[in-house]
């Protein structure tokens, strides 16, 4: 038979974006990453200009880069410490405890951003996104017991009433009576 059968259709697209507090723990385990190499290329630094400002001491060239030393190691540890503190943030995103979560994160954030800048502004994000879930959701419209304009019900039987516009008055046919 020469006939061909028509082609399956597409799977249907991913409904929307992923979930929010999915792209919260995507970050932190982004961050984590970054902290520990960021961690190590702190630490190398570290060394290097300490060799750096030890032959400036022994040349009499003062004490230039021992400044830039101490940077160094004060971020490696900064940034060791969040790689060893971010699998409970993890876990904090995990249970969606936000409120925690951003309480945490705000220490982090600041030490990051001071400390090598880049996982400090990973986490900001993170820390906004914890943010804006806790934050409440739009208020839903009033609910209104009488549709705006609308006709009342009944207060005899609860039923649907119409207006009669000779009179200027709603009639009930269930009742057979005006209100
Ligand atoms: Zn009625």
């Amino acid at each position: 038979m020469a006939t061909s059968a028509p082609p399956p259709p597409p799977p249907p697209p991913l409904a929307g974006p992923p979930a929010p507090d999915e792209s919260i723990r995507v970050l932190l385990s982004l961050s984590r990453s970054l902290a520990l190499l960021l961690a190590l290329l702190a630490g190398v630094l570290f060394l290097v200009f300490l060799a750096f400002a030890v032959f400036n001491l022994l040349l009499g060239a003062g004490a230039g880069g021992i400044v830039v030393a101490i940077y160094c190691l004060a971020s490696a540890v900064v940034n060791y410490v969040v790689w060893r503190e971010l699998p409970g943030l993890q876990a904090l995103a995990a249970s969606r405890q936000y409120g925690l979560l951003r309480d945490h994160l705000i220490v982090w954030v600041v030490l990051g951003i001071l400390f090598f800048v880049l996982v400090g502004v990973l986490l900001a994000v993170a820390w906004v996104k914890a943010e804006l879930l806790l934050s409440p959701p739009p208020a839903p419209a009033a609910p209104s017991t009488a549709a705006p304009g609308g006709p009342p019900t009944c207060p005899r039987c609860g039923g649907p009433t119409t207006l009669v516009p000779e009179f200027q008055r709603y009639y009930c046919h269930r009742c057979g009576a005006y209100l």
